[in-house]
């Protein structure tokens, strides 16, 4: 079966909205809103190279926070070398969210997001390689991740 493209989607970094990367208050570098995404949105998918999910446990050893995402029983997401998106830091009270279908994850707005506000996922929604300390602050937190 041939899936046809998403005309919306620029193919290159398949991200619909003006977002970027920036020094976050929560760790690292995080990803910003350019301008306000409505709520209940597609704000993009996050690319990258599809791999088997055992040359994603070795690569998991190296330690990154969203490069490694499990998409299937069979594969997995490495990030590494995928667009912005890939630096969405994690928030136990997130303003969007993972969607995985196809092998494919889908980043949603899950509320309306101001521009210059930082975008955050729930990455204990989606399997992804755990067992990191929480930073984000919010009362809510759940402290691990
Ligand atoms: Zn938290």
């Amino acid at each position: 079966m041939i899936r046809k493209p998403s005309r919306s989607l620029s193919r290159t970094t398949k991200i619909r909205f003006a977002v970027r990367s920036g020094p976050s208050g929560i760790e690292g570098t995080g990803v910003f809103a350019d301008a306000p995404i409505p709520g209940r949105t597609k704000i993009g998918e996050v690319t990258g190279e599809l791999i088997s999910i055992r040359t994603a446990r070795k690569r998991a050893r190296e330690g990154c926070r969203l490069c490694l995402i499990d998409v299937s029983d069979a594969r997995a997401l490495d990030c590494t070398g995928g667009n912005v998106l890939r630096h969405l830091n994690h928030s136990c009270r997130s303003n969007a969210f993972l969607r995985i279908m196809h092998e494919r994850v889908e980043v949603y707005a899950r509320r309306a997001i101001r521009s210059g506000e930082e975008i955050t996922v729930d990455y204990g929604e989606s399997p992804h390689s755990g067992g990191m300390k929480c930073r984000c602050g919010d009362p809510a937190c759940r402290d691990r991740i």
